[in-house]
């Protein structure tokens, strides 16, 4: 970013009045991780109902008018990295519909988050809302964080092949959590495949 107008977030009111250096640092290392948003404006609100909201942009002209929603306490990387992807789904479908682009991502919550956490190690530092993880995995993240996204980029690449690959990527993440933990030591922990 060399000028000032390239910014890429717009605040509403309401989230300027709670908008802190902390949370525009964040929304910044957010976006580099996603190219496809670059030199695109993206209006930022304030939601206090749920973590976090978008608008996933279903045509063209909703393409040129992006928006998220963010609760501002408790912010997390996680939660930037939904809703930016959210966006990128409505994107990736205006895309294929024009013939730009050879597939489309899904919509979906689940997939949301799939792609969330496969797309940078940014977006772990906190649990996905969707993905079902066992309690243990939920209370211990950390400990998780990294072989859960390692199953996730594992389970983009079963997607060519294979319909079930949710359902695959929840088998594994059950597995996962059922091995005994050899991570005490401060050794990695190894993948189940
Ligand atoms: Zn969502």
């Amino acid at each position: 970013m060399s000028a000032e107008q390239e910014f890429p977030f717009r605040f509403t009111p309401r989230m300027r009045r709670r908008l802190s250096r902390r949370v525009i640092d964040m929304l910044l290392n957010s976006l580099r991780e996603f190219p496809e948003l670059q030199g695109k404006t993206i209006t930022v609100g304030y939601t206090s109902a749920h973590l976090g909201s978008a608008l996933v942009p279903l045509r063209e002209e909703a393409a040129a008018r992006l928006t998220i929603r963010l609760k501002v306490k408790n912010l997390t990387y996680n939660t930037i990295g939904h809703e930016l992807t959210h966006l990128l789904q409505g994107l990736s479908k205006i895309h294929f519909k024009a013939g730009k682009a050879s597939e489309a991502m899904p919509f979906g919550e689940k997939q949301c988050d799939i792609w969330t956490l496969a797309r940078s190690p940014l977006f772990l530092d906190d649990a996905p809302t969707y993905i079902r993880l066992p309690r243990k995995m939920r209370e211990d993240w950390p400990r998780y964080a990294k072989p859960v996204r390692r199953l996730c980029i594992a389970a983009l690449k079963k997607r060519r092949t294979h319909r079930l690959y949710m359902q695959w990527l929840e088998a594994r993440i059950k597995g996962l959590a059922k091995r005994p933990v050899e991570a005490k030591s401060g050794e990695q922990m190894g993948l189940p495949f």
